[in-house]
């Protein structure tokens, strides 16, 4: 990686550090109307989420389009301003800081996009585009720049002649390696892979997660990995978090959370993945109707107008959130309960 500042290379096994702790976050999009644009109601995108990330660790978010994935990973960023809530950053509170103390950690939280093209100048040669990252944050030499990102495109895997470029010159999976370089760039703790692999071909997929691996082994890379692909999820990450309406249904490890699903929601999720075998056959759970307005969300449990065990119970009252296993958390009146 470019080094831009000291940094260790080796993971130390202790106890997980927390690095990033989000407090009862909230992000509420206001609707208005009228001549007056008054404040009509919210669409709630993200509605009280808790959690930790650990160092060096990989948590997937999974969930249907709408269900406030991607909008959780831009609040952490502070691309969205918050409802409500607190983030802790390495034990600091972050999101009230003043822009000047808030930059030392922006660059330690970085983004993958689906689409790194988009973010590209169509008329800027690649190797120039990444030095302006160092020109922005660094007091580098034009030498030491050049050479820095000519270091950062070997590490992730392009070639010096990379450098003069033009982004449509790169396939989409070298085009994402452009993204994952000038993520990584400031050696950063923390990155949030938002579908950063969707729009790939599978033997590309393999090989750009293989990439991401790589680097977090190296740099201890903690990731938020953002995606509707339950299969690359399990191959990638440590511990998945389900969302469904802006809330957070169940928390577990990759292994927990996959072999004993507790919410009806993940049930019916998982059941929609591919099986590698007949045996493994698994009967496919379709739920019923669409994802409910997030403006005018469902009573009770969000989940309980699509629910097949749904009962009065749920639509009165919102179930807590408990652990039910060690790290394996679920919001239902009826966890564990098989739906199909
Ligand atoms: Fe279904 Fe009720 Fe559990 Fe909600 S609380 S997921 S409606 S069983």
């Amino acid at each position: 990686m470019a080094v831009v500042t000291e940094k260790k290379t080796s993971i130390e096994k202790t106890e997980p550090k927390v690095l990033l702790e989000l407090k009862g976050i909230k992000k509420y999009f206001p609707i208005k109307g009228g001549i007056l644009q008054r404040h009509l109601g919210d669409v709630k995108a993200v509605e009280n989420v808790s959690l930790q990330l650990f160092e060096g660790e990989s948590l997937g978010v999974v969930g249907e389009s709408g269900c406030g994935k991607s909008t959780l990973g831009r609040a952490i960023l502070g691309l969205e301003e918050l409802t409500e809530g607190k983030i802790y950053f390495q034990d600091t509170e972050i999101q009230d800081l003043k822009r000047k103390e808030k930059l030392k950690f922006v660059k330690q939280m970085q983004m993958i996009f689906q689409d790194p093209y988009a973010s590209l100048n169509p008329r800027q040669r690649i190797g120039p585009a990444l030095e302006e990252v160092f020109t922005m944050h660094t007091d580098l030499s034009a030498k030491e720049k050049r050479q820095t990102v000519l270091d950062l495109l070997k590490e992730v895997g392009l070639k010096e002649e990379h450098f003069d470029k033009y982004p449509h010159e790169f396939s989409g999976g070298q085009r994402q390696r452009i993204g994952i370089a000038r993520a990584i760039a400031l050696n950063p703790s923390f990155v949030i892979c938002d579908e950063a692999v969707s729009a790939l071909d599978v033997s590309v997929q393999a090989q750009v997660l293989k990439l991401l691996k790589t680097l977090q082994e190296k740099y201890n890379l903690s990731y938020l990995f953002i995606s509707h692909d339950l299969g690359v999820v399990r191959y990638f990450c440590d511990r998945v978090l389900v969302m469904y309406l802006g809330n957070t249904v169940e928390l577990g490890t990759v292994s927990e959370l996959f072999d004993k699903p507790l919410h009806p929601y993940t049930q019916a999720l998982l059941s929609a993945i591919p099986r590698p075998s007949v045996r493994a056959n698994r009967k496919r759970i379709r739920l019923q109707g669409d994802l409910p307005n997030p403006a005018n969300p469902p009573s009770g449990c969000p989940f309980h107008t699509r629910c097949p065990i749904a009962s009065d119970l749920c639509k009165a009252e919102k179930p807590a959130w408990v652990e039910y296993e060690p790290n394996h958390y679920a919001a239902c009146h009826f966890a564990g309960q098989p739906i199909g």
